[in-house]
């Protein structure tokens, strides 16, 4: 059994799509599994994957599906990564963080909180002898550049590797949490400073990806071995084609270090959920590299492809459909 689980999701359609092209969507419903997608010859497509929410589905089913397993291990040394693909507006950083990471309704609450929420409960009712700490970073990679959002001064920071430690980012913030309010305070103080940094540079938030990290050690009695584990939630840069005639300059560069990010990822998880290759090419982007050892190996992954539901839409969402398949053949 592969431990990586690659979901899509069609968020419900906008009043902007329904305006412009009334309720036609571009997929239809076969069951949890698959759904059939016109191509671009307008032939039927079947595709399947471990589990497609339609706009039906809550936070909650997404977070039962995608994270939960990945929760429950990081409280016995295991790491995991969610991570969340698709075109700007498909739906990635509202299934994160929901409509705002503080201030939401339970439903709407997004796969970061959830997170955040369960992790504390679990490290709460682990043991009456045990021991914790969980720790947060939150970096944005940008033009393959990793820049602390929990504080913006370390703009350049270096990724590196130990036996103890395994893959770290050398330098970057890391602030001790003790409850899920106080990881959500920082949490919403990154995503601020991720605002700032991007009206200071003239950024967009879709051209860049965000990491949160939560590093929990645990100790279920005073004489047992620590067991160190990882979670790495990953909103991804926006994965839409730019035109390819009239960008030039930044939007060309970032097009191009977007793309050479997101096949990395796709080759990466390929290679891992295949076995056919002794290769992960782990190094061929920061992304990966950051993800390498919460990515192959005994660590679990979740990848939620994100759609628009509308068929004004059915180019990305078809590339979209296709990076999940190439990812993972179920
Ligand atoms: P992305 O991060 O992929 O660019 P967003 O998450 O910002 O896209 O979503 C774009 C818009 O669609 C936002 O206004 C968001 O609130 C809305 N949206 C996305 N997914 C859902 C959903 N499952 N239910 C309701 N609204 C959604
Ligand atoms: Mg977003």
């Amino acid at each position: 059994m592969s431990n990586v689980r690659v979901c899509v999701r069609f968020r419900p359609l906008s009043h902007k799509e329904r305006k412009a092209n009334g309720d036609k969507v571009c997929f239809k419903k076969l069951d949890a599994e698959s759904l059939v997608f016109k191509d671009e010859r307008d032939e039927d497509v079947i595709f399947s994957f471990d589990k497609v929410f339609y706009d039906d589905a809550e936070q909650s089913d997404v977070y039962k599906f995608l994270a939960v397993p990945i929760v429950t291990d990081a409280v016995n040394g295991i790491n995991g990564t969610i991570i969340t693909y698709g075109q700007t507006g498909a739906g990635k950083t509202y299934s994160m963080e929901g409509p705002s990471i503080l201030h939401c309704n339970e439903q709407k609450t997004g796969l970061v909180q959830r997170v955040v929420n369960d992790l504390f409960e679990c490290l709460r009712t682990s043991a009456s002898m045990a021991t914790w700490t969980v720790n947060l970073s939150m970096v944005e990679i940008y033009l393959e550049k990793v820049r602390d959002l929990l504080d913006l001064s370390k703009d350049n920071l270096q990724i590196k590797e130990s036996k103890s430690q395994g893959i770290y980012i050398s330098g970057a913030t890391e602030i001790s949490i003790m409850n899920s309010s106080d990881a959500l305070e920082r949490l919403s103080e990154g995503i601020a400073n991720r605002a700032v940094g991007e009206t200071q540079m003239n950024l967009a938030s879709s051209r860049s990806h965000c990491l949160y990290i939560f590093s929990v050690q645990h100790t279920s009695t005073p004489d047992e071995r620590v067991r160190a584990g990882k979670i790495i939630l990953v909103d991804l840069a926006g994965s839409e084609k730019v035109e390819k005639t009239g960008a030039e300059g930044r939007v060309l560069d970032e097009a191009k270090t977007i793309n050479k990010s997101l096949s990395a990822l796709g080759n990466v998880i390929n290679a891992l959920t295949t076995g056919k290759s002794n290769h992960v090419p782990y190094r061929d982007s920061k992304l990966t590299r950051i993800l390498q050892d919460s990515l192959g190996g005994s660590s679990r992954a979740s990848l939620l492809c994100c759609c628009s539901p509308s068929a004004l839409n059915s180019p990305e969402s078809l590339s979209t459909l296709r990076f999940g398949t190439r990812t993972k053949l179920i």
